[in-house]
């Protein structure tokens, strides 16, 4: 059996990785300290709690586990937060990686599958979003994911690092069989809380910002069902394990959807209403991340089959109504 070491295992699509990674048979090792995750969502193979700016602790990982390729989940990720506390975001994302990345090649472990975001684009109106884009984010999030994008290309260089860089769009829905969903305390995210507004568990959502230039004023994002993104990764390491070395993916659908549109589909699903109320912009958001690329299916067969918003709300409604974890 190859062990998998998948930092923030214990994260929402940490958690769904592991799954994946288990069913394909992979031992995936969660490397996670916690901060945002769920011990419970720990199910599918070993848990190691450690931080990642703890190397001592990674090289014991490291050496315990002997993983065939790293998975690198761990990060905190919310735009908003991001540019209140941009310093949180460049210790532990990038700070963290670092120490990771050279663990990882001290250890010999030179296969490296990374989480990098549609964030690292920014505002480019009217350009398609694929992987030769330029780069230029807007928040302290997107930053973050780009310097490590960097660090990793260096090690490329300097140490024979082979990564695989998936530039997630908006990641959505979860598990279908309920044995891991999304559960972030505080949640940030749009269908979540958009769900806990049907329920009543909060008064209403809302929509940030309502005067963009796009057709109904509110932003436009493209959604991928959490069980297609974490596929992509299983492809990402198959991929390295071949030899085909570095690469970068933007994992997105190509169909983009405003905050509206995912409100009507999510009334329709749940057949509620959504209560909204309309608020100001959210600074660091950009108008409208859509991807442009084929290449993850060209290349890696990757098919986003699962990406519909139906399935997304819906997989979602139903982890929403019965699944939490407790710390
Ligand atoms: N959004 C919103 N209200 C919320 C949370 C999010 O209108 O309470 C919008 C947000 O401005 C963005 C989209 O929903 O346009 C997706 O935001 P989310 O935080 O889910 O993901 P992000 O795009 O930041 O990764």
């Amino acid at each position: 059996m190859k062990n998998v070491l998948v930092t923030g295992g214990a994260g929402y699509i940490g958690s769904h990785a592991c799954k994946v990674l288990r069913d394909q048979g992979y031992v995936p090792v969660t490397y996670d300290n916690l901060s945002t995750g769920w011990e419970d969502a720990v199910k599918f193979g070993p848990f190691e709690r450690g931080d990642l700016q703890d190397r001592a602790r990674l090289d014991e990982v490291f050496a315990k586990y002997e993983p065939v390729a790293v998975m690198h989940f761990a990060a905190f990720s919310q735009v908003g937060e991001a540019m209140r506390e941009p310093g949180k975001y460049w210790h532990n994302n990038v700070g963290g990686s670092l120490v990771l990345i050279e663990a990882a090649v001290a250890a010999g472990c030179l296969n490296f599958v990374f989480s990098s975001t549609c964030a690292t684009y920014g505002d480019q109106d009217g350009v398609v979003l694929d992987e030769n884009s330029a780069q230029m984010p807007l928040n302290a999030y997107g930053a973050s994911k780009r310097a490590i994008e960097d660090i990793l290309t260096d090690f490329g260089a300097s140490d024979g690092l082979n990564s695989v860089i998936f530039r997630y769009f908006n990641v959505a829905g979860c598990d279908p069989d309920g044995e891991v969903g999304e559960f972030h305390q505080p949640e940030t995210h749009l269908i979540p809380l958009m769900l806990d507004a049907i329920e009543g568990k909060r008064p209403a959502l809302t929509v940030f910002g309502t005067d963009y230039p796009t057709p109904d004023g509110t932003c436009i994002r493209d959604y991928v069902h959490v069980m297609d993104l974490v596929d992509a990764h299983v492809l990402g390491l198959k991929w390295l394990e071949d030899g085909k070395g570095s690469r970068v993916f933007n994992l997105g659908t190509g169909k983009g959807f405003s905050v509206r549109e995912v409100i009507d589909h999510s009334s329709s699903v749940t057949n509620k209403p959504v209560p909204i109320v309309e608020g100001d912009r959210r600074a660091g958001d950009a108008v409208a991340l859509v991807s442009g690329s084929t290449r993850a299916n060209a290349e890696l067969g990757w098919s986003p089959e699962r990406s519909t918003l139906q399935r997304m709300i819906s997989d979602a409604w139903r982890w929403h109504q019965n699944g939490h974890y407790d710390k």
